[in-house]
């Protein structure tokens, strides 16, 4: 039996960006991952589901399982011989429970490995626009948890922090901030020192209370502050106004719902990463090869007898390409044949397998493409490999040039429905900014995903006309691409946030 292991990793604060490359290789190859309320979500949408996915953080009204709880569950797979991996928020050790965690595995001989993570103490000021140390404001930095049983004097020695004249840092204190304040004042520190209470620090809906050190609990309390959040003391805060970033990204501060399939969807959200955005993937849609395929086997028989291939999306390109490999044929048997392709989306995916398409219509729809190929293909025959409910605009289109074709479906589009729950209650609570359509079938699948709702609050965003007709036709605010191009989405949500103000 291979001999199970443990991996102790550090997730970060939340922004799935600040994950190693070493913890993301992990969770890749993980059996079971045990994981933390702080981790962020998009870094849980990582975990392949494969794996066993077990939660053992707080969540309302639930109690946390029991650390001893823990330990024994880590020992226990491993000794199944499992890749675990016990994944924390920021790093494992820091105010972590690693430590404890490490201790059973240790005198049961359990191999592991620890992964430091990005720290929440240095990072969450970075995001803020707080660092930690600078030369002209002090010389130290210190780690102090918040988590007493009343940080009383009695667990914190405030007249010491004082003396270190550092900068603060206070983790798990949230509860406590009004004491840890007062404390300090009470041991003699400035009661005009900069200070700042940091809450959910690096995701989309980070918030930042700067205050002098006297009137820090009031403001934190007027504007609400709750848990997770940092408390950080020193004249390193009074660099925030200055320093702030990461809300002022193009989409800093907004939440985008992906409704792509996940195998297509890694290029569109690496563009809204950059833009700032936090991500959310709900699949609503997902395409199935037709196998066996008659139909498509009889008309690759007869290849030479047709000009065109016609292609109406990447999917169905990658779908043909990966037909003809397991069917032992090799690209050359489509010889001279010139191919169509709807848009620049699935011209790429047909580059990518070293064939350039020799038609792409300037609008990207069906009846464009039908319209266009009328033109062009005139006297010669068309084979179009697609959805089997692919648009009716282009036969359609085709018919009415007197073009001679066949319409092959190669795949099926079936509606897809994981993480709705969580998607529901992110609508729920209007932590969405705006949900991402690339598909009309994508609009249908989420519609079909939610059930019965009021769509009307939805800003959608459309990569093209097809597209928008379906979002309108379920009254969300709906807005189109300039040109329906992955990057113009992204274009168009920079611009709706920016309208947004
Ligand atoms: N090991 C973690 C800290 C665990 S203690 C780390 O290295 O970051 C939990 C505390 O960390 C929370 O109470 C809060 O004070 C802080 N924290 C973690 N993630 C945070 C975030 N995204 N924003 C603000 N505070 C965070």
């Amino acid at each position: 039996m291979q001999k199970g292991k443990v991996y102790l990793v550090g997730a970060g604060p939340s922004d799935i960006g600040l994950l190693t490359l070493k913890g993301k290789a992990l969770l890749e190859r993980a059996d079971v991952v045990i994981y933390d309320a702080l981790v962020g979500q998009e870094i849980l949408h990582l975990i392949p589901d494969s794996a066993e996915q077990l939660d053992v953080g707080k969540r309302a009204g639930n109690h946390p399982v029991p650390q001893q709880q823990i330990n024994q569950l880590l020992l226990q797979k491993a000794q199944q011989g499992k890749l675990v991996v016990r994944l924390k928020g920021g790093d494992p050790f820091l105010f972590g429970r690693g430590g404890e965690e490490l201790e059973l595995l240790a005198a049961h001989n359990i191999p592991f490995e620890v992964v430091p993570g990005v720290t929440s103490a240095v990072a969450v000021p970075a995001y803020a626009g707080i660092p930690v140390t600078h030369r002209d404001f002090c010389s130290s930095v210190h780690i102090i948890t918040g988590h007493t049983k009343q940080a009383s004097d009695a667990d914190i020695d405030y007249s010491a922090l004082v003396k270190l004249d550092g900068t603060l840092i206070f983790l798990m204190g949230v509860a406590a901030l009004e004491e840890i304040c007062s404390g300090l004042l009470r041991a003699g520190m400035d009661a005009q020192m900069p200070a700042a209470v940091l809450e959910r620090g690096t995701t989309a809906v980070q918030r930042r209370v700067t205050a002098p050190l006297c009137s820090l609990p009031k403001q934190a309390a007027k504007a609400g502050i709750c848990a997770p959040a940092i408390i950080v003391v020193g004249r390193v805060c009074a660099l925030a106004d200055r320093f702030a970033w990461a809300e002022k990204r193009p989409l800093g501060g907004w939440r985008v719902l992906v409704t792509r399939p996940k195998a297509r969807a890694s290029r569109f959200v690496e563009l809204l990463h950059q833009q700032g955005a936090e991500v959310f993937e709900l699949p609503t849609i997902r395409t199935l090869p037709i196998v066996p395929n008659p139909i498509l086997e009889q008309e690759l028989g007869q290849l030479k007898d047709y000009q065109w291939l016609v292609f109406t999306s990447p999917a169905g390109v990658e779908l043909f390409f990966t037909y003809l490999r397991k069917t032992r044929r090799d690209v050359r048997c489509l010889g001279e044949i010139k191919l169509a392709a709807i848009g620049p989306a699935t011209a790429q995916a047909l580059e990518e397998h070293g064939i350039f398409a020799a038609l792409v219509p300037e609008r990207y729809n069906a009846a464009a493409l039908g319209e266009l190929l009328a033109l062009r293909a005139q006297k010669e025959r068309v084979l179009l490999l697609r959805a089997r409910d692919g648009s009716p605009d282009l036969p359609i289109a085709l018919k009415k040039g007197g073009i001679c074709y066949t319409d092959v479906a190669i795949y099926d589009t079936i509606y897809e429905a994981v993480d709705i729950a969580r998607a529901a209650a992110l609508l729920d609570t209007n932590r969405v900014d705006a949900v991402a359509f690339t598909s009309a079938s994508t609009v249908h699948g989420f519609v079909q995903a939610l059930g019965k709702r009021d769509y009307s609050q939805i800003r959608a965003a459309c990569i093209g006309e097809t597209t928008a007709q379906a979002a309108r036709a379920y009254g969300m605010k709906t807005q189109v691409a300039k040109q329906a191009t992955i990057p113009d989405l992204v274009e168009l949500l920079v611009q709706m946030k920016a309208k947004e103000g």
